[in-house]
């Protein structure tokens, strides 16, 4: 496994971001809303760093795609999502690579009556952007490889590593 970036590197970037974070949202109460299940390391590290008030509320995007010249279909859960309406939003993934999810999802939550929604991703990568969107917070931006750890996945294993690190072609190791 090669890190790409180091523990200690997120550590100290999640409190950079949760200090703009208190910044922006002083004497506002919010809801975090993750997005599953990618995002639940970097929300919980997140939230331990916030000062003010807020909910924490969780939802499920898959894509799916049908044919090959079928553009990826976003399916969201919101059963395990709390009363948005009227609430300020801080929408929260691991990353960002079309756009595609984090366009639709902020779109899904305007439609619910949200006051209003700020988006947070730990990484962005660089080049791969088809559908137009700026996140408010962004950790790091990254070159276009595949990452594992914090939270993000191959086949549903690496979750657990406290740093992101790319897999070498060999993913048997
Ligand atoms: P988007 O909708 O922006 O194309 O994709 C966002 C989703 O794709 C992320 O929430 C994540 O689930 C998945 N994804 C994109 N790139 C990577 C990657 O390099 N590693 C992993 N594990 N997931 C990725
Ligand atoms: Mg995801």
């Amino acid at each position: 496994m090669n890190v790409l970036i180091p523990e200690e590197a997120i550590r100290e970037r999640v409190s950079e971001i949760a200090a703009a974070v208190n910044a922006d949202f002083h004497g506002r109460t919010f809801t975090v809303v993750g997005i599953l299940t990618g995002s639940l390391v970097f929300l919980a590290d997140l939230v331990r760093r916030l000062e003010h008030r807020h909910q924490i509320g969780l939802l499920e995007a898959s894509s799916y795609r049908g044919t090959a010249t079928t553009p990826g279909t976003l399916v969201l859960n919101t059963g395990l999502l709390p009363e948005v309406r009227g609430r300020h939003i801080l929408l929260l993934d691991d990353i960002l690579d079309t756009g595609a999810t984090l366009s639709q999802v902020t779109a899904h939550l305007v439609e619910l009556g949200a006051a209003s929604v700020k988006t947070c991703v730990l990484l962005r990568k660089i080049g791969r952007q088809t559908v137009p969107f700026e996140p408010d917070y962004v950790g790091f931006a990254i070159p276009d490889k595949f990452v594992v750890g914090y939270g993000l996945d191959f086949n549903d294993d690496y979750r657990h590593l406290p740093f992101i690190g790319v897999l070498p072609d060999d993913t048997s190791v």
